[in-house]
């Protein structure tokens, strides 16, 4: 870094004089940042995340299996926090799988089960949307989960419809220790109840929203880190493409706690996934 800019001041403590980069930032161009558990946990920032963000200013992508949010809806919440991103910075696992879907099918009739936004989005995408008869069932968090919702999808996939979910996460963190059940929760009921694994699972560690965050940094693997907290999504996918890791959190395979103590790591990535990465990601 040859030049330093006071970090805002939402971000708390301003340093007297810039720190030096740590391996890790000095080593590569570009960065794919993970969102849930790497940035914000719920609704609050992690410690140090606007202070990263500041000082990865127009090298970084948010990389995501959020798939209740827009991208525009969720800049706003972030924003709130004390988060400055721009929509075109945050590439969405629900938002990406409408997007393909849109333009690979655009005539299927799609069951969608995912928050009030995505469904407006998709609509607004020209996704024709049905509650019976579907030809894909597409499956994102939904808060508004029943079991009269289960049962239509478990029996639409028996009967023959595709089943595709945005991501195949089993939970994401919240304040303290406590999880929030995510997609690939929701995924296994469907699956196991219709006895049918998935078609397609756009997200994380799968290649595309990992492709889609290199293109829009016009960015290499091999220029790119990848950090997140999650060894099965995050390392395991950076991995696949060559890209390095770091990986916040508590659990075993963490670099550092927060965004604030990844500022003071000096490491340069891993290279290799850990062995056990793919374990909770089994479905069917
Ligand atoms: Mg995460």
């Amino acid at each position: 870094m040859t030049a330093h800019t006071p970090a805002p001041a939402s971000s708390g403590a301003t340093p007297a004089h810039p720190a030096p980069a740590p391996a890790w930032l000095a080593r590569h161009e570009h960065f794919l940042l993970d969102l849930d558990g790497t940035l914000i946990r719920e609704n609050e920032p992690m410690e140090g995340a606007a202070d990263l963000l500041h000082r990865l200013d127009g090298r970084y992508v948010v990389v995501s299996n959020n798939s209740t949010d827009t991208a525009q809806g969720l800049s706003r919440r972030l924003a709130r926090l004390g988060l400055r991103i721009s929509p075109d910075k945050l590439v969405l696992a629900g938002q990406l799988t409408i997007d393909f879907l849109a333009s690979s099918r655009p005539r299927a009739r799609l069951q969608l089960l995912g928050s009030i936004a995505l469904r407006r989005y998709a609509r607004r995408q020209g996704c024709v949307l049905v509650e019976q008869s579907p030809d894909l069932v597409v499956l994102a968090l939904d808060k508004r989960f029943t079991y009269a919702k289960l049962s239509a999808a478990a029996n639409a996939v028996a009967g023959g419809a595709e089943l595709v979910a945005t991501n195949g996460d089993l939970h994401h963190p919240a304040p303290g220790d406590a999880r929030v059940p995510e997609t690939g929760t929701l995924l296994h009921a469907v699956a196991a109840c219709a006895g049918i694994a998935p078609t397609l699972v756009v997200g994380k560690p799968e290649n595309m929203l990992f492709a889609e965050g290199l293109r829009r940094l016009g960015a290499r693997p091999e220029d790119t880190l990848v950090i997140g907290d999650n060894p099965a999504t995050d390392a395991q996918g950076a991995a696949r493409l060559g890209m390095r890791y770091l990986l916040l959190g508590r659990g075993p395979e963490a670099d550092s706690i927060s965004p604030a103590a990844l500022l003071a790591l000096d490491h340069a990535g891993h290279v290799q996934a850990p062995a056990q990465a793919a374990a909770n990601l089994n479905i069917a």
